[in-house]
């Protein structure tokens, strides 16, 4: 049945969270750290991607997640077919 992928299990994990990937070779304008991390977020914009420093938060960059990026993780399997004159 199409409705099983749409259900996920209870979650094993004590802590749910994101994991922060590290940038390397990118440094804050603000702050002039180098500890900035790539991570998916869900904003007033729908589901992005940012960069951001990790030390005082500035955006560094807010995008639109790639294919590779599964995020959202329940994204429709039609999203990136073309719309008809309807929409
Ligand atoms: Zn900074």
């Amino acid at each position: 049945m199409a409705i099983d992928r749409l259900l996920f299990p209870r979650p094993d994990a004590e802590r749910i969270y994101v994991k922060r990937l590290p940038v390397d070779d990118v440094e804050c304008p603000s702050c002039h750290g180098t500890n900035v991390a790539r991570y998916p977020v869900a904003n007033y914009l729908g589901p992005r991607m940012v960069t951001k420093c990790q030390d005082c938060f500035t955006h560094l960059s807010v995008g639109r997640p790639e294919p590779s990026d599964h995020w959202p993780p329940w994204r429709s399997a039609t999203r990136d077919w073309p719309a008809s004159r309807l929409g």
